[in-house]
């Protein structure tokens, strides 16, 4: 991990408002990148950063078993050749800890740390119309100016943790995922209380299982998971990915998904029975999403061929639980597959054939409350010396929104964004001048959209200022007409079919909007350099 005096130590507030060209909230994949690519222009940029480290999601994510379900080859980000080449992965799958260095071995590699403030959490961000500049203020008082402001806050970075009577008063220990102390935590012998079953949730509890003496886990709605078949990665196969990363990223860049594969252009309706099982069976034998992203096409449309492999899946549950009545309990039935992320795993439905692994269905008996001894359930109390709430985020407007950000007319993000995202090309909000969402809410590989997105802001910044322009911002009707298709693309998939974050149902109050762009990632790609190369075509350049 990089040394923690590199970066700037954060003063006491009392001081002048500190200017600067760009001010970056974040420094996960996308601040940190962001950052590299702005400097590279000449800028004055400062990121600040809540967490003492670099990261983001791989910083604060360190519960046991958290990995990303990207190839790693896949993920790692390709503006740098020489980057690539100096890095070795260890499994096809990293880890946190793994993923963690990587992003420090970044930050060093290209002297990042000089212009991150850690432990420095934005609490407000307003744009002075007359300056055409936002002033950001972070918490302890310190007070920052930039032309332009980026939102790289990531889009699963704001914990969501139940309100649940009685939290406070429970004895033992308990975190959220997203919150899991740096020191290891020892479960051996202990009584642990899990709550949640999302992709999380799936990581953790083989691995808790494994230590712990007894482990409950609450479950309300259970999940498709699928084998991730991780590996370590060979001599051979990491000197062959050093040979050719400029075509992995293109395969990726081109790719509808931003993975090495694509759909099959083939109707699961349209091939035999016997077909269509063969290849299930050779899809499932793979690593990775592909059984997800690389499965007929039209399993992500329509229903009916959706059922056809939702089918399968439940019948590789079934196989694997020994005990039928547990088996059952966690076979979906309530929503087709891939209407939820799904959450890749490794030995997640062996772990309910041990003898110290209980599965409690929340479902038929809810959570009442937390009590000092454990949780409570209508029909019964539990005890534990530790609960872990796996209970997921408030996703893409959660980050942005939990800032007080005030645009033209003072006007707040919280409230633009109230019914669901109000953006064009998820980039920027008409009323918020200069202010850039620095986060991939494409349904694409997390850093190969990021990286579309990074280059594409630092190229606008660039055009503008050339041009000695003072702002940019999009028209409402190009950002209505964004919406509307966003929705509309979004209609025709099956991802509104399920109660999940990706249309916020997962927050109680949040209302119901799809949070993600579905496009294919090919046609995002293109369309963001359609509007650039067209003069910023929906925007207001001033
Ligand atoms: P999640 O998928 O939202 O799962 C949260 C879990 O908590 C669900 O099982 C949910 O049940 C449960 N829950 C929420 N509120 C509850 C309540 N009031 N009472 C009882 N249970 C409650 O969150 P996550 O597992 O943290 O994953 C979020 C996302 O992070 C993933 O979808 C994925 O995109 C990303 N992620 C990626 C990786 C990876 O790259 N491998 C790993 C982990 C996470 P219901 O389903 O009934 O709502």
């Amino acid at each position: 991990m990089g040394s923690m005096h590199q970066h700037p130590q954060k003063p006491n507030g009392n001081g002048a408002v500190e200017q600067y060209d760009v001010i970056i909230i974040g420094a996960g994949v996308v601040g940190l990148y962001q950052l590299y690519r702005l400097r590279k222009m000449g800028l004055s940029v400062r990121v600040f950063e809540d967490a003492d480290g670099v990261g983001g999601t791989w910083y604060w994510n360190r519960y046991p078993g958290c990995r990303f379900d990207s190839e790693s080859e896949t993920y790692g980000y390709s503006f740098s050749e020489e980057l690539s080449r100096e890095w070795d992965w260890k499994e096809h799958f990293s880890g946190q800890p793994e993923n963690e260095r990587y992003l420090n071995f970044v930050a060093d590699k290209f002297e990042l740390r000089k212009d991150i403030q850690l432990n420095s959490r934005v609490s407000s961000a307003v744009y002075d119309e007359s300056a055409h500049q936002w002033e950001v203020q972070v918490e302890g008082g310190q007070r920052a100016r930039a032309q332009f402001l980026i939102g790289a806050v990531g889009i699963l970075s704001a914990k969501y943790t139940p309100p649940f009577e009685g939290m406070d008063s429970f004895e033992g220990l308990s975190f959220h995922t997203s919150n899991w102390p740096k020191e290891k935590v020892d479960f051996t012998g202990k009584r642990v209380g899990c709550i949640g079953t999302g992709a999380t949730a799936v990581q953790l509890i083989p691995i808790v299982a494994k230590e712990a003496g007894q482990l409950t886990v609450f479950q309300r709605t259970p999940n498709y998971c699928a084998p991730l078949r991780n590996a370590e990665v060979a001599p051979e196969v990491q000197s062959q990915w050093k040979a050719t990363y400029p075509e992995i990223h293109k395969r990726c860049r081109e790719s509808p998904t931003g993975f090495k594969y694509d759909f099959d252009p083939r109707s699961a309706l349209e091939v035999s029975e016997e077909e269509r099982l063969a290849l299930y069976e050779e899809l499932w034998a793979l690593p990775g999403f592909k059984k997800w992203l690389g499965n007929f096409h039209d399993i992500m449309t329509n229903m009916e061929a959706n059922e056809t492999f939702a089918e399968f899946v439940r019948n590789k549950i079934r196989e694997r639980v020994n005990d039928p009545v547990v088996a059952e309990m966690l076979v979906p039935k309530d929503h087709p597959f891939g209407a939820k992320r799904i959450p890749l795993e490794t030995h997640y439905y062996e772990a309910y054939n041990r003898d110290n692994v209980l599965l409690v269905d929340i479902r038929k008996a809810p959570i009442t409350c937390i009590t000092p001894k454990g949780v409570k359930t209508q029909d019964a109390e539990y005890e534990f010396d530790v609960i872990i709430y796996a209970t997921g985020f408030d996703a893409v407007s959660g980050p942005l929104t939990r800032i007080d950000i005030r645009g033209e007319g003072g006007q707040t993000f919280k409230d633009k964004w109230a019914a669901g995202p109000r953006s064009y090309l998820g980039l920027q909000s008409a009323g918020f001048p200069n202010f850039f969402i620095g986060m991939n809410s494409a349904l694409c590989n997390y850093t190969v959209c990021a990286e579309l997105i990074v280059e594409w802001i630092a190229d606008c910044i660039g055009h503008l200022r050339e041009k000695n322009l003072a702002s940019i911002q999009p028209t409402l009707e190009a950002e209505e007409a964004w919406v509307d298709h966003a929705n509309e693309l979004a209609a025709g998939t099956i991802l509104t079919a399920a109660d999940s974050w990706f249309v916020g149902a997962n927050i109680p109050g949040k209302k119901r909007a799809v949070l993600l762009y579905a496009n294919s990632a090919r046609e995002y790609r293109k369309k963001c350099h359609e509007v650039a190369a067209n003069g910023y075509e929906g925007f207001v350049l001033r």
